[in-house]
Formats: C-alpha cells, sequence, structure tokens
C-alpha cells in the first residue's frame, strides 16, 4: 500500500540527533535556540518560539495576546480539533464561519459578517499548505483591531503575494510527523512582536524568565534539544521537500482525468506547499477510497467531521449549520504527495484512479 504520509528521515537527521545524545544536553538547549533562529529567518520574522505541539503553540499563540474568558475568535469549523480546542482552552469560544469552497480557506465576506463586539481574533487555517485570503482577513484584523493568529500547521514554506505563511500576525507551525517537516512531536510559533515573544517563552516554561522565579501562570510545552536537531536537519531539506511536493500535485492535475474527481486549484497569487493534494469525489466518496485501497493506493479523509458537528462542541450548545463545511466533509479524499513517492508511485495512483467505477453514486436517503 502507498502510503498517504511518510517521515523523510535520512542519514543527516540520524547524525544530528546522535550528536545530541552524546552532547549531555537533551531537553531545551543551544540546539533549540539555533533552530528557533533558523525558523524565524526561514519564515522572515524576528522571532520564533519552539514548543511541544502545533496545539501548545495555538494555544500559548492565543493567550499570548490576551485572549481568555468573554472573548470569541473566529474559525473554520473545516479543520483538525486543535484548531479550535486551543481556543476553549484559554476560555474563550470559538465561533465558526463557513468556507470559500474553491480553497477550503475561511470566506473573508462571511468572516466579516460574523463578527461581534466579543470578537477578539482571526484564527485562519492554511489548509492543506493552501494561503487563506490573507488581504481580505488582514483589512478586517486591521479595521476591527483584531489579533491575527495564523494556524500554519499545514503550510511550511507557503507563500501568500510573496510574503511565508506564519508572518502575517502569529503564526503556529505544526512539527508532527506527518507535516511537511517534522520533529517527531512539536510546534513553532513566529511573530515581529517582540512583547508576544517575550510573553510565549514565559508561557512555555512555568512563566520563569530566571529559575525558580515565576511571574505568571505558565506551562511546560518546551522542546527538546533533540527535536531541535532533527528539526534543523529538516528545515535544511524543506525547500526540496516542497519541489517534490509541487511536482508530484502537478502530476496529478496534469494525469487525472476521471470525471467523479474533481482537482485542487490555487487562487490568487500563492504558493500552494501540498500538505495535502485534496480531491472532491463525485458519487460514494467512502466506496471510491475502498477501491482505492484495493488497487494499492492509501488515502484519507481531511475532515470526515466539521468540527461544529462534533460530540464536544454538540454538548457545549454549537448548533451551526454551514453547508460547504459539510459538503466538503462528505466530498473530499487525499492522495500521497509526499516526497517519498516513486515515479512508480505516482503511475501507480494515477492509474487506480482513472479507473474508478463511472456510475458510483450515494443512495439518497440511505
Ligand atoms: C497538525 C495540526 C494541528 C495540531 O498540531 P499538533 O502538532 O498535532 O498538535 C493544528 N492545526 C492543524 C490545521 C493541523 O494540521
Amino acid at each position: 500500500m502507498i502510503p498517504i504520509a511518510c517521515p523523510q528521515i535520512g542519514a543527516e537527521e540520524e547524525a544530528a540527533v546522535l550528536a545530541v545524545l552524546r552532547s549531555g544536553v537533551i531537553a531545551q538547549g543551544p540546539q533549540v535556540a539555533c533552530f528557533e533562529q533558523a525558523f524565524a529567518a526561514h519564515c522572515g520574522v524576528r522571532y520564533a518560539v519552539a514548543v511541544s505541539s502545533g496545539t501548545a503553540a495555538l494555544h500559548l499563540a492565543l493567550l499570548a495576546h490576551g485572549i481568555g474568558p468573554g472573548d470569541e475568535v473566529i474559525t473554520t469549523p473545516f479543520s483538525f480539533i486543535a484548531t479550535a480546542t486551543s481556543i476553549l482552552l484559554t476560555g474563550a469560544r470559538p465561533r465558526f464561519v463557513d468556507l470559500d469552497p474553491q480553497s477550503f480557506n475561511l470566506d473573508p465576506k462571511l468572516v466579516a459578517a460574523a463578527i461581534t463586539p466579543a470578537t477578539k481574533a482571526l484564527l485562519p487555517v492554511h489548509l492543506y499548505g493552501h494561503p487563506a485570503d490573507m488581504d481580505a482577513l488582514g483589512a478586517l484584523a486591521a479595521h476591527y483591531g483584531l489579533a491575527m493568529i495564523e494556524d500554519a500547521a499545514q503550510a511550511v514554506g507557503a507563500t501568500y503575494k510573496g510574503r511565508p505563511t506564519g508572518s502575517f500576525g502569529t503564526g503556529c507551525f505544526s512539527l508532527y510527523a506527518t507535516k511537511n517537516i517534522t520533529t517527531g512531536e512539536g510546534g513553532m510559533i513566529t511573530t515581529n512582536d517582540e512583547q508576544i515573544a517575550d510573553r510565549l517563552r514565559l508561557l512555555r516554561n512555568h512563566g520563569s524568565r530566571v529559575r525558580y522565579h515565576h511571574e505568571l501562570l505558565g506551562y511546560n510545552f518546551r522542546m527538546m534539544d533533540l527535536q531541535a536537531a532533527l528539526g534543523l536537519a529538516q528545515l535544511a531539506k524543506l525547500e526540496v521537500f516542497t519541489a517534490a511536493r509541487r511536482a508530484n500535485a502537478a502530476y496529478f492535475t496534469a494525469k487525472i482525468t476521471h470525471p467523479r474527481l474533481s482537482k485542487p486549484q490555487t487562487y490568487g497569487d500563492v504558493q500552494h506547499v501540498y500538505h495535502q493534494y485534496t480531491l472532491r469525489v463525485a458519487g460514494d466518496r467512502d466506496a471510491a477510497a475502498r477501491y482505492l485501497a484495493d488497487q494499492g493506493v492509501g488515502t484519507a479523509i481531511f475532515y470526515p467531521i466539521p468540527i461544529h458537528q462534533q460530540q464536544l462542541f454538540r454538548e457545549l450548545g454549537y448548533t451551526d449549520h454551514l453547508p460547504k463545511s459539510e459538503q466538503a466533509a462528505r466530498e473530499v479524499l487525499a492522495l500521497p504527495v509526499h516526497p517519498g513517492l516513486s515515479a512508480t508511485d505516482r503511475e501507480q495512483i494515477v492509474a487506480a484512479l482513472n479507473s474508478l467505477p463511472l456510475l458510483e453514486t450515494t443512495a439518497v436517503g440511505a
């Protein structure tokens, strides 16, 4: 089976981790500082703060902007759960706004209509590696005085009008094993704001600047030097990885011709980094996924249940009906697009897709 994700770990990563193991400093230390500097430079920002996960990055970014009880944060329901639970963890409430069905990202027109006096921040997701509409969202944030927190977990290396994702506000990245670069578990927060960076460093380390002196309520959300060494080796390969993902995506876009499949496109002056190559499937999507699995092609659904319909949010009283997100959840299917695909893998994937049964349709009312 061709896997949907495949971490690219080579001799460089092995050597880097071994060197840290032998150095005697394995928790947060010089490798973390070095990784932060390299990451900030890559994103074109002044500061980067390494943390233990993408979820911790979102949680701390919101806290650093002073988001808490009584506040609302506007975000998309068509994302990984952590986008919204990070808001809940601060005591604030997510306000879900439907997506632009073409880019799968927040629709700025609907965002504008959802802003209330309680709104304190916008939290767009650059879903699948396609940047959100940052001109329109940035203009709204500036006009209403809202914090801009970008969920760039899937979008390391992506650009909007030539500018890196994560550099428009406070950027939150995940370095989880399946992401475009990985430290196993891990996250990174990017910002140009010195005060935010300072608060982030305090929050990730028990509110402490000087050992055993605690200024505020913080967490242990630190990254280890072991992870940072991995991250540095991965970051050095990011451009090669991204080029491979984009080449795989271009191949699929050129070769997939089946009438039941609609292919992802890019909208605006963006560089899409194809964390996922996501099709929409007409008819019975789940049967199509089973057919592809039988042909040796692993696929995945990001995401089968929009966040507002998750049990957690139902029980919190969310009754939203967000038809475009709900439709996307029924139709999307992601293909393997990672840098580990061989030429034969790509041919096998396209052959399987183009041989899908034609007439499979969802039984109405089933
Ligand atoms: C992966 C991901 C996260 C969470 O990152 P973790 O490192 O797994 O905590 C948040 N948002 C999105 C969109 C993600 O894809």
